[in-house]
């Protein structure tokens, strides 16, 4: 069970969410405005907070960067319609995970659990591990730092996850699959541009394209690997 804040103004879709949450043993509050919910999140410090990216007083996305501001709390997203650039700005605005509406309340709990499974992950993970090195790449799991040619990557927390995960095995291919069960801890749907969404921006801020790839490339049907460029 998990405390929730969730942020929602249309009045079915946010009593439905509740009575489901509720009946899973969640503690749900919810708002129907952005700024209650913010409040409400600054308040309760809850382990999780659902939001709605379409309210009336705020967009979601600018709600989102002044949760960051102030909490490190994993947020899910719900997004109206299937927008691959609403949903990559929601990610590197700090979202953990997304969903479509309309969705069912076992795929936002199948979600959830991912997300706090993860949160519990990082706290447990890379103690006393030394940083990671692919050619001028360093990564840092420790302090969560990532650089190349000693600058320093501004990565949200999903792509710092994947380059930590392609870095400890550089020149293996890793296909999608691998990378939605062991970063995101989900089942693969074939439809989902999650992986792709996120090792698109990965590959925009180590500086490189698809088309002329120096660290991360994909191998097409197969996957992605991350190599030391050649001299
Ligand atoms: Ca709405």
């Amino acid at each position: 069970m998990a405390s929730v804040v969730l942020v929602e103004d249309d009045h079915r879709i946010r009593a439905a969410l509740v009575r489901a949450l509720s009946e899973r043993g969640h503690d749900v509050v919810a708002s129907a405005t952005g700024m209650e919910g913010l409040n409400r999140i600054v308040e309760r410090s809850p382990d999780l907070v659902i939001l709605d990216l379409g309210l009336p007083d705020i967009q979601g996305s600018e709600l989102l960067k002044m949760v960051r501001a102030v909490s490190a709390v994993p947020v899910i997203v719900a997004t109206a319609r299937d927008d691959d650039a609403e949903i990559v700005r929601t990610l590197d605005a700090g979202a953990d995970d997304y969903v479509v509406k309309p969705f069912s309340a076992e795929h936002l709990d199948a979600r959830m659990r991912a997300v706090l499974r993860r949160g519990q992950g990082d706290q447990a993970d890379g103690e006393g591990t030394p940083p990671l090195e692919v050619g001028d790449l360093v990564v840092d799991e420790r302090s969560r730092v990532a650089t190349m040619d000693g600058r320093l990557l501004d990565l949200t927390r999903k792509e710092f996850d994947v380059l930590v995960y392609l870095a400890a095995r550089p020149g293996t291919v890793v296909s999608r699959r691998e990378l939605l069960a062991e970063v995101w801890r989900q089942p693969y749907g074939g439809a989902d541009k999650t992986v792709d969404v996120h090792l698109s921006w990965l590959r925009r801020k180590l500086g490189e394209t698809a088309a002329e790839p120096r660290y991360l490339h994909t191998v097409r049907g197969v996957g992605v690997k991350l190599v030391a460029p050649e001299l």
